[in-house]
């Protein structure tokens, strides 16, 4: 008997049931082929999923035209030649028992001429503020060419075994475009009122029927809200669900935000926002019509969902990065083991972050993920006595996975405690995540047989003496303090030293650096309550930050009264001031301490000592060049693999 008895019955979505409550949110890899079809990797990756107890998958946005691609390694359905591969990811969904479909989509505007080999097209020629390009206004003609290419895309789907097809209406791809006055100013038929822009939707949704002989549900995704002015509120998707319920519509699925408000942190939520930010949106269109409606946003944890679900505020939940942090979410639910489900943490450093620069997508607190296959490698014959150096992030990732394959484990921490740097990014406000990630790790470590050693400073000698085969040295890094001129070294700190406990600032503080370290750092500084300035020698501060997190993060400094000068060097510290040097000259500034948080280097000097040793050493992390958390995690576990 499970203790999420809504969560885990079965639903009828239109004329199939899916087992359970539990749907994968639609979300684009970057793992596919050049030409849209699915790879091997994209098999293993879906396999993993529909093996974790997801009733229903809903494939990524895959386009049905070439110029509706957005992300160059994107599924598509342009072409039948993407069916057979399709079917694969078909045959593993119905092995597990899951319905699977896909979400077919066109990216209008929110795309670039890269992605899709030409202008990108609109309903009118205004760019998007997030990718820049001015795009082409439709013909009525060309309109026409792409309700005709939903169609034989929903086709090929069919083709494939499908078992559903959602049309993708929200995040202001090209239907959104069409529903939206924000992006409509058509002066014929598909612009006007709101009447009037539906009429694309439905004559997609009218030819993918057609096209699809009725014999297989279509759902809807719609923004409940875009949250830009002028574009669709809550009550304008109330009104467009209720005409795609008339219109024959079997699942409505509601998210929120285009690309223009995805810095406000809705569309795909960062670590500052609340989870299940979005529910009350499907809860307003599941009141105003009769179809089973998914709720979608940051819905992390299993009792929240169940209790989403028996409250009858959505009739489905929707996973999305969730699945890509830990694909067995559902199974460990249902099995009464939620403590053991490694949570998303709405980093979006891996996934989001990646996708956005055109790379695929990982998972910072999964390195399996996307790497499927490699995990899947038979662990090696001999298993080897493994030294692990460090008990940041990157050392209990290593320890984990090589203990994960059989190998005899020993994690060696200088500290007195494991967590590494994660234990400053959790100092500072709206980053819980990075305390998760840290706890789940540490129950890793305990549940698999790996022995911990803390306060213990690894020499060559301690790693001939533990008899290591082989070392992973993930030993991080120091950060950089540079010497400036003046007598007021004794008030510097680093904002490591800070977070960590082992300094304080009294008064005014000068945090040096305007990366994402330093401007949560001045958050924080700033929420104890001190005046706090923010010196950041480029034009812009955060930089580095996911563009979500970025924007709120400025927002919540502002609302602090943080001083934040760019284009500013910190030139001298003395016991009282600092002087700082600006485009217009140099000024003194009264402070009390001074926070450094100017970048950091490797702590490799173990690798060099090791050399003479005959061990296999693999360095990780930050040891081999400072980075974030991800690389850390993944070429942690990547070196384990190695083993
Ligand atoms: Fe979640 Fe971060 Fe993984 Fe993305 S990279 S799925 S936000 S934990």
């Amino acid at each position: 008997m499970t203790s999420y008895p809504t969560m885990f019955s079965p639903c009828e979505l239109g004329p199939v049931t899916a087992k359970n409550r539990l749907l994968m949110a639609p979300m684009v890899r970057n793992y596919a082929a050049e030409d849209g079809s699915s790879t091997p990797r994209y098999l293993a990756h879906l396999r993993a999923i529909a093996e974790g107890g997801v009733g229903t998958l809903v494939l990524e946005a895959m386009y049905v035209r070439k110029d509706g691609r957005g992300f160059p390694s994107q599924l598509g359905l342009q072409g039948d030649h993407v069916i057979e591969p399709l079917r694969e990811l078909v045959e593993v969904a119905h092995a597990n028992g899951a319905l699977i479909g896909p979400q077919l989509y066109h990216a209008g505007r929110q795309t670039t001429s890269a992605a899709t080999g030409d202008t990108p097209v609109a309903p009118s020629a205004i760019p998007d503020p997030l990718m820049g390009e001015v795009p082409r206004e439709l013909t009525g003609e060309e309109i026409g060419e792409i309700v005709t290419a939903f169609g034989a895309a929903a086709r090929r789907a069919m083709e494939a075994g499908c078992d559903f097809v959602q049309i993708h209406g929200a995040h202001g791809y090209l239907v959104t475009q069409f529903l939206s006055g924000f992006t409509n100013r058509r002066e014929d038929g598909y612009g006007g009122d709101l009447d009037h822009r539906m009429r694309f939707l439905l004559e997609i949704v009218e030819e993918v029927r057609s096209a699809i002989d009725g014999r297989l549900p279509i759902f809807v995704r719609l923004s409940g809200e875009e949250m830009v002015p002028g574009g669709l509120t809550l009550d304008d998707t109330v009104a467009v669900a209720q005409a795609l319920e008339r219109a024959g519509v079997d699942v409505l699925d509601i998210s929120a935000g285009n690309y223009a408000s995805f810095n406000r942190g809705y569309m795909i939520a960062p670590m500052a926002r609340d989870d299940g930010l979005l529910v009350h949106l499907a809860e307003r269109v599941k009141a105003a019509v009769s179809l089973p409606v998914v709720t979608v946003g940051k819905i992390r944890d299993p009792e929240m969902a169940e209790s989403i679900l028996a409250d009858g505020r959505a009739d489905v939940v929707a996973l999305g990065r969730q699945l890509l942090a830990d694909p067995d979410w559902p199974r460990k639910a249902e099995a009464g083991e939620p403590e053991r489900i490694n949570h998303c943490i709405a980093c979006n450093q891996a996934c989001t972050g990646r996708l956005f620069n055109g790379e695929d997508i990982w998972c910072t607190v999964n390195p399996a993920c996307g790497f499927e296959e490699d995990f899947a490698a038979p662990p090696p014959a001999r298993p080897k006595r493994v030294v692990v150096v460090g008990g940041g992030p990157g050392g209990m990732q290593a320890a984990v996975t090589a203990a994960q394959r059989g190998h005899d484990v020993v994690l060696c921490e200088r500290d007195d405690h494991l967590g590494g740097q994660l234990i400053a990014a959790a100092a500072t406000p709206h980053r819980p995540g990075w305390e998760e990630l840290h706890r789940y790790l540490e129950g890793e470590l305990r549940r698999l047989p790996i022995d911990v050693r803390l306060g213990t400073e690894v020499t060559a000698d301690v790693v001939r003496e533990l008899g290591a085969e082989a070392v992973i040295v993930a030993t991080g890094s120091q950060q950089t303090v540079p010497r400036f001129d003046g007598s007021g070294d004794g008030r510097v700190f680093t904002s490591r030293d800070l977070l960590e406990g082992r300094a304080e600032a009294v008064g005014h503080v000068v945090v040096a650096g305007g990366g994402c370290a330093g401007a949560q750092t001045a958050e924080h500084l700033a929420v104890e309550g001190h005046p706090v300035t923010l010196v950041e020698q480029l034009s812009d501060i955060a930089t580095d930050a996911p563009l979500d997190d970025r924007s709120l993060l400025i927002g919540r400094l502002r609302d602090l009264d943080v001083d934040v000068r760019t284009e500013t060097t910190l030139m001298r510290i003395d016991p009282d001031s600092v002087t700082l040097e600006d485009p217009s000259g140099t000024q003194e500034l009264a402070c009390g301490t001074v926070v450094i948080c100017l970048g950091a280097e490797p702590q490799s000097a173990l690798v060099d000592d090791l050399e003479e040793l005959d061990v296999h050493v693999l360095a990780v992390g930050d040891v081999v060049a400072p980075r974030k958390v991800t690389e850390a995690i993944h070429e942690a576990a990547q070196a384990a693999l190695a083993l």
